[in-house]
């Protein structure tokens, strides 16, 4: 039977939906694609993967995923996407970068340095855990509260300038970082069923549709 008064997708429509008709990019070079996709997927929004220059068409965000950021960084710089990455964040759509991606967002790199875009004015110092600690979850402090984040050969930030909110912190470390319509964690947003770092960046999507 069906159940009378109960609202179908259809009609609970756009403010149950907020994300729907959004279309994210996942740079889809080497990494974490599928989670940040079913991530995606969960929160009502489209995504494709972004390969080649084309591949940012009709994007209303982008994803720089986790992974080996110097693998990712020679993909980019094959496919000439470091400059049309720029183009799209200076066109003021929103950018999210996870641990690999993180790195990839940062104004420079220590540690075993690799090209970065300079979108967050940030250091990221790569593998900064070492060895011994190299993966392990936790709970962040900040603004979202009970935000569990799981760390993989995790960079660390270092020297946020003052462009830099620093939105979540780990053993007082920045762990989630905002510069203007650029957002970057050090954990793996994707691997957990918390969608809100997910919503922050298509907040602000939304924010800059066309
Ligand atoms: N250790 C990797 C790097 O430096 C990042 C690890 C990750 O993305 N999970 O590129």
């Amino acid at each position: 039977m069906a159940g009378g008064n109960q609202p179908t997708t259809a009609v609970a429509g756009r403010a149950s939906r907020p994300f729907a008709g959004l279309r994210v990019g996942i740079v889809s070079i080497q990494g974490a694609v599928e989670p940040h996709a079913a991530a995606i997927e969960r929160a009502g929004a489209r995504w494709k993967p972004v390969r080649h220059v084309r591949d940012l068409e009709d994007l209303d965000a982008l994803i720089l995923p986790g992974g080996e950021s110097t693998t990712i960084s020679k993909g980019l710089e094959r496919e000439g996407l470091y400059e049309a990455i720029e183009a799209f964040a200076a066109s003021g759509r929103p950018i999210l970068g996870t641990c690999a991606g993180a790195i990839l967002m940062a104004r420079d790199v220590e540690g075993f340095p690799v090209r970065s875009l300079g979108l967050i004015d940030v250091t990221a110092v790569r593998n900064a855990y070492g060895t011994q600690v190299d993966s392990f979850a936790t709970v962040a402090q900040g603004e979202l509260e009970g935000l569990r984040a799981i760390f993989i050969r995790a960079p660390r930030l270092k020297r946020p300038g003052p462009d830099v909110e620093v939105l979540a912190r780990v053993d007082g470390w920045p762990v989630f970082v905002r510069q203007g319509n650029a957002l970057a964690t050090t954990f793996h947003p994707e691997l957990t069923s918390d969608g809100r770092v997910h919503a922050a960046l298509l907040e602000l999507a939304r924010k800059c549709e066309r």
